[in-house]
C-alpha cells in the first residue's frame, strides 16, 4: 500500500509510528486506545444517566472505531501482547455499547 510513507503520532510529546490503519487519524496505537476507552466511557456512562448522545459520536464508536480495531488486528503490524489485550478489552467494551443501543431507547442529540 503506503510502504514507506511513515505517519507519526500526532499527540503532543508522542512520537510513535501511526499504524496503517492509524494513519489518517494520525495516532499511535495506545493513543488510539485511550481516546477510544475514553469515548466509549462517555458514551456508556451518558446512557446510563439517560443523557442524550451525539450521533456523531455513537457512529465514530460504533462504526469507526469498531472498524479500526479489526483492522489493526488484520494489519501486519505486531501488537504487544498488552496492546492485543486492550483491543479486545475494547472490543467487548464496544459490544456493550451496541448491545445497550439496540436494547434501549437512546436518546441522540441533534446538531441545531
Ligand atoms: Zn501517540
Amino acid at each position: 500500500m503506503n510502504a514507506g510513507v511513515s505517519v507519526r503520532c500526532a499527540r503532543p510529546g508522542c512520537a510513535k509510528p501511526a499504524p496503517s490503519a492509524l494513519a489518517r487519524a494520525e495516532l499511535c496505537l495506545d493513543h488510539f486506545l485511550d481516546e477510544a476507552f475514553l469515548r466509549t466511557d462517555q458514551a456508556l456512562t451518558r446512557c446510563r444517566e439517560g443523557s442524550p448522545l451525539t450521533k456523531e459520536s455513537l457512529e465514530w464508536l460504533l462504526s469507526d472505531a469498531l472498524a479500526t480495531v479489526k483492522n489493526l488486528e488484520e494489519s501486519a503490524d505486531e501488537p504487544q501482547p498488552e496492546q492485543r489485550d486492550r483491543m479486545l478489552e475494547l472490543l467487548l467494551i464496544l459490544a456493550n455499547l451496541h448491545e445497550y443501543v439496540a436494547h434501549h431507547s437512546v436518546r441522540l442529540e441533534h446538531p441545531a
